[in-house]
């Protein structure tokens, strides 16, 4: 962090304080999309495309996520998170992609899913409030640029817990090599059932009824596919670059986010991806002796209780296991050709 930029921190650290106080909300991701997606890797089917679809399902938990102040999306987001078995009913009349996608957007879930071991009982570290919640609380004082930008006790915080899931995100390069690609596979071999599913499952639960939900719903799908494209498409490469590619990403989501209440942060965006990029490599210092063992103990943990609550992975038709290794070589030359 150089001088100048700490500087303009500080300048505008009152004032975003005060609207931070006025306007932030408390909302979070929980483990981060990469995390998710290795948690699913490990759950039901093993490999093809059925876990392709796993791993899409989820990510996409998350979607609603992305909807920074616009209307319906806070709400939507909640009703994905502790309404998940809307979407796993709705999904039981599909195919077995569609089966599959609802399965991994089931392991997802902040009830008893794996949501819940990152913010409210960790297995191996934080186990009265949470893996990610308490590294949050170690990470924030200890990352000196952090106070220079004057934040708002609440939104240091919301930050902070997202770098912590980033963090992890990096880390679980080193359990699964390859989760880069897997993830850039998955949103390309997701079903197209999955956005309907999704308009099945929350459209007329909206309150008061909206009657573009559908609209929405799509629009939010779409936009959330491409971002974990390129989402994977960062941890395909190693890890100081990843780093910096994330980080990227982690700016400009930032900035809309604090937009969408009203906050513009005075620093460019190398400035800002300069910030991000030191504080998720400290959150990666935090995490790197434990996160293996609470991710692990969470897979088993999720295992358990989609079985209590009867979600069970679908067989796949024995032709679309032959079919496996060539719809992924399809999937590799897509990448090939876009990258
Ligand atoms: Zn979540």
């Amino acid at each position: 962090m150089n001088h100048v930029v700490l500087r303009r921190f500080r300048r505008w650290g009152a004032l975003l304080m005060l609207l931070g106080f006025m306007l932030w909300p408390v909302q979070v991701w929980a483990w981060g999309s990469a995390t998710h997606a290795h948690i699913a890797d490990k759950l039901g089917a093993s490999a093809g495309p059925a876990n392709l679809n796993e791993i899409y399902g989820a990510m996409a938990l998350d979607t609603f996520f992305y909807l920074f102040g616009v209307p319906y999306g806070a709400q939507l987001d909640g009703l994905a998170h502790y309404q998940s078995m809307k979407v796993w009913q709705a999904a039981q009349g599909g195919d077995w992609a569609t089966r599959a996608v609802a399965y991994g957007f089931m392991s997802h879930n902040d009830v008893w899913g794996a949501d819940f071991t990152a913010h409210h009982q960790g297995l191996y570290y934080g186990v009265t409030n949470g893996y990610v919640i308490a590294k949050t609380a170690e990470l924030a004082p200890s990352y000196a640029p952090l106070a220079g930008l004057g934040l708002p006790e609440p939104v240091a915080m919301e930050i902070t817990h997202l770098v912590v899931e980033t963090g992890v995100d990096v880390l679980i390069q080193t359990l699964n090599p390859s989760i880069g690609h897997k993830i850039m596979a998955a949103t390309q071999q997701r079903t197209d059932q999955f956005p309907a599913l999704l308009v099945q499952a929350y459209a007329p639960e909206l309150i008061p009824p909206y009657s573009d939900a559908a609209s929405l719903i799509y629009g939010a799908e779409a936009y959330f596919k491409n971002l974990m494209y390129w989402y994977g498409y960062a941890l395909t490469f190693p890890t100081d670059t990843a780093v910096q590619l994330l980080a990227g990403q982690f700016a400009d989501l930032a900035s809309l986010y604090l937009a969408s209440y009203g906050i513009i942060l005075p620093l460019s965006k190398e400035e800002i991806t300069f910030f991000v990029s030191g504080f998720i490599i400290e959150a990666m210092k935090l995490c790197r002796l434990d996160f293996a063992q609470e991710i692990d103990l969470t897979i088993a943990f999720v295992d358990g209780q989609l079985r209590e609550h009867g979600v069970s992975p679908v067989p796949v038709p024995a032709s679309l296991v032959l079919l496996a290794p060539i719809l992924l070589g399809l999937g590799w030359q897509i990448w090939c050709r876009r990258s």
